[in-house]
């Protein structure tokens, strides 16, 4: 029996043909043959078996959908699921810790946080509620460090599996500078990477991530080890740290003598490629920047993390000028909201800090089609063509008091997006479908 549902209210996505460079940034900059994306005022999304069928005008299409269930959102936003490229699922327990930067920060609060994972009932019950947040936020697909011990990995990728999320994860490794509660061999860590490989990579919407945490917590073995697992499995991720506080890069450069830069010894063990994520990027040189041109490795911008602790502004306009794989991040445990509003908000900030503009169709594409198209993922996720993963989110502005009146005064969808981008939070979340299947309900109003 058909499962089709017809979803009414105003629809917003980016086109397969956007980027970076030929996205539009107000209207008057706007004309109909570069127009990258599609607003649709009063428009219905068409989602059988987990998939987009069609999206268009209701004018057009409600003769189509007489027979069909239909879902009203009228006058509320449905566009695609939000992308988190970074976050830490088992730091739920130290967000919004106080006074340290990263390397105290990690002693003082990480650690102790994340040892309370190698109990396996109280790992269940944190990723549990870590994954409610995360939908209440509107968040879909995630780039995400895995808890360090097996079993906790294994229950996050078991919830994945039951929410059937588009997911991109893996067990977090270290195996130096860490405490005793937190230090597995370097061979156990790799043991648990093959193990959790063979059960869970390409299953379901999963995806297996090469995770060691940085180079500060990994000897050259276990960077070593991370090259032969990415050699062995070649589709699967890579994440981890670059250049994110300027102690952290001077410590690097003591401990691997023999480097050029920090990027330079995660690209001798052949972790720098098309497929790794890096974090932070903030204290990058120009030899780094030329090196993420040449590898296509994909960026992290965590403004939200990089204001808490103090770590720096990341340059948009100067990675901008070698990349176009950069993508936004919450850094989840560091950044103290799980909402992609606020990173686009942050994001913004930082931004005017450094004299750049961030136009609000840029924010947006950033959370969500252009990270679709740095993971390789857009021909899964990201938008509305017929085809994708009914991955979605409705907005709903006039949840919030001031939104609601200040969305009265804005003439078009620039101006909707970025009050939008500066303003919303996860109450304005009203309802979050993964797989074409309810994940979150705002109950506010019901
Ligand atoms: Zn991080």
């Amino acid at each position: 029996m058909s499962d089709k549902i017809a979803y009414r209210g105003s629809l917003f996505y980016f086109k397969d043909s956007a980027t970076i460079a030929n996205l539009p940034i107000n209207k008057d900059k706007q004309s109909e043959h570069d127009c990258q994306y599609v607003y649709i005022e009063d428009g219905i999304l068409i989602v059988e078996s987990g998939k987009i069928i069609e999206a268009g005008n209701y004018a057009d299409l409600k003769n189509k959908i007489v027979d069909i269930k239909l879902v009203d959102y009228k006058g509320k936003l449905i566009t695609p699921g939000f992308i988190d490229t970074h976050q830490h699922a088992s730091q739920s327990a130290i967000v919004a810790a106080y006074g340290d930067k990263l390397l105290e920060w990690l002693d003082n609060y990480v650690f102790p946080a994340e040892s309370a994972y190698s109990d396996d009932a109280s790992a269940d019950k944190d990723l549990n509620f870590f994954l409610d947040q995360l939908v209440r936020n509107g968040t879909t697909t995630a780039v995400s460090y895995g808890p360090l011990f097996y079993n906790a990995s294994d229950i996050f990728f078991e919830k994945l599996k039951e929410r059937n999320m588009r997911f991109i994860t893996g067990n977090i490794l270290m195996d130096e500078n860490a405490p005793d509660s937190l230090r597995l061999s370097t061979q156990e860590n790799y043991d648990n990477c093959e193990k959790l490989i063979s059960k869970w990579h390409n299953t379901n919407r999963l995806s297996f991530c090469i995770s060691p945490r940085f180079a500060l917590a990994c000897s050259e073995k276990m960077l070593e080890l991370c090259g032969t697992l990415k050699k062995d499995h070649p589709d699967c991720y890579i994440q981890t740290h670059l250049d994110e506080n300027v102690n952290e890069v001077i410590e690097v450069q003591k401990l691997f003598p023999w480097s050029k830069n920090y990027l330079d010894v995660y690209d001798h063990y052949g972790l720098v490629t098309d497929r790794t994520v890096f974090g932070h990027c903030i204290h990058t040189t120009d030899a780094e920047l030329a090196r993420f041109k040449s590898s296509g490795a994909i960026m992290s911008w965590c403004p939200l993390s990089n204001n808490f602790l103090g770590s720096g502004l990341f340059d948009f306009g100067r990675a901008l000028k070698y990349t176009d794989r950069i993508t936004l991040g919450t850094d989840w445990g560091a950044g103290n909201r799980l909402s992609m509003f606020a990173v686009m908000d942050d994001a913004y900030k930082v931004s005017m800090l450094n004299n750049v503009k961030l136009p609000s169709m840029v924010g947006w594409y950033m959370a969500t089609f252009g990270a679709a198209k740095a993971l390789k993922l857009e021909s899964k996720i990201g938008n509305f063509a017929p085809g994708k993963e009914a991955d979605f989110i409705v907005i709903d502005a006039d949840a919030s008091p001031y939104l609601k009146y200040r969305r009265e005064k804005v003439s078009d969808i620039f101006e909707f997006l970025f009050i939008l981008m500066t303003l919303g939070s996860e109450e304005n979340i009203e309802a979050t479908y993964i797989y074409g299947k309810p994940a979150y309900i705002n109950q506010r109003n019901k």
